[in-house]
């Protein structure tokens, strides 16, 4: 008989996942004081959650009273073809469905299809909300490296992915962490238009366009002027140049399908939006997350700001 984890990723295969490695739940040694940097100098900007829980955030085993094991999984967001106005852009992994709660679904599938075999067992599904480091435990699960940007690279299918983790009871067979395969390269770092990637897997999001226009609340620094490259949500730059990304290919998830409004509005469109429009357009997209008000102060931004008008 194979051995569960095989299973486990035959079945994740079956539900759609690209990929699933697991690691045991044990303290990231290797992350703590990259962590602790990274808060030290302000990097984290005013995402003060992230001093939080650093206990848990370290060890998914504190996280998860009695964990033994982390299942991670990949989930392909490339989309068929990008937004056809490129003086507004957005984030391919914001094209459509919250991503939140369709892998989540996904995820609890997995857990009750490995229920099925094993009997009960404690477990708890994590898509980028509570203190979980998500990269560094998806490497530890052989699923890739950390690339220079500070994502997650995996050779064979690139970047352009969600991540998401079953913390578990179970004592499952492990994989091998992979070894990174940035080399000499460094066309994220030449590619970024606000200088944010500080240091090799190093981001300061006070200077990150996707930190300044999802999470940042109020004005956006003037200092940014021109540097914007018409992002309204979000940026993919540091992924697009990317050699690993050349080959990546379509999702086929009717959740993440962009509507024809999302793939071809235009500024002026999303300019002239009411905030009852917006709740309705984005009542199920990541869009959401940066409110009426954090949209618009983008396109201002983005209009003004890059065309120099202030
Ligand atoms: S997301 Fe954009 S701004 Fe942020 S590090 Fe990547 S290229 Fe730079
Ligand atoms: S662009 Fe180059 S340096 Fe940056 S993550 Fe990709 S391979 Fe690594």
């Amino acid at each position: 008989m194979q051995p569960l984890a095989d299973d486990i990723k035959i079945w994740a295969g079956e539900l759609g996942f690209l990929d699933c490695g697991i690691a045991k739940a044990e303290f990231l040694k290797d992350e703590e004081n990259h962590l602790n940097e990274w808060l030290q100098k302000g990097y984290e900007a005013s995402m003060n959650w992230m001093h939080n829980h650093k206990e848990k955030r370290l060890d998914p085993s504190v996280l998860v009273p009695g964990a033994k094991s982390v299942i991670s999984v990949l989930f392909n967001y490339f989309p068929e073809s990008e937004r056809s106005d490129p003086t507004a852009r957005i984030a391919k992994y914001a094209y459509g469905k919250d991503y939140h709660f369709v892998l989540k679904e996904k995820l609890n599938q997995l857990a009750l299809r490995i229920q099925s075999q094993t009997g009960e067992f404690q477990y708890r599904i994590f898509v980028d909300s509570a203190p979980v480091m998500e990269r560094p435990l998806a490497v530890k699960a052989g699923l890739g490296w950390i690339g220079k940007h500070s994502l997650l690279i995996n050779k064979r299918l690139g970047s352009f992915f969600f991540i998401g983790q079953i913390i578990c009871d179970l004592e499952l067979k492990t994989d091998s962490a992979q070894t990174d395969h940035c080399g000499n390269c460094t066309a994220c770092i030449d590619a970024c238009p606000t200088n944010a990637i500080v240091e090799d897997k190093v981001i300061d999001a006070n200077k990150c366009i996707s930190y300044l226009t999802i999470e940042h609340r109020g004005e956006i620094d003037s200092a940014f002027k021109n540097q914007f490259n018409n992002w309204i949500f979000g940026c993919d730059i540091c992924q697009d140049v990317c050699p690993w990304n050349r080959f990546s290919k379509p999702h086929q998830e009717q959740n993440f399908m962009p509507t024809e409004k999302m793939l071809n509005y235009t500024l002026e469109e999303w300019e002239m939006m009411t905030t009852g429009e917006f709740k309705k357009m984005f009542a199920a997209s990541p869009i959401r997350r940066t409110g009426y008000k954090g949209f618009k102060r983008n396109l201002e931004y983005v209009k003004n700001k890059a065309n120099g008008r202030e």
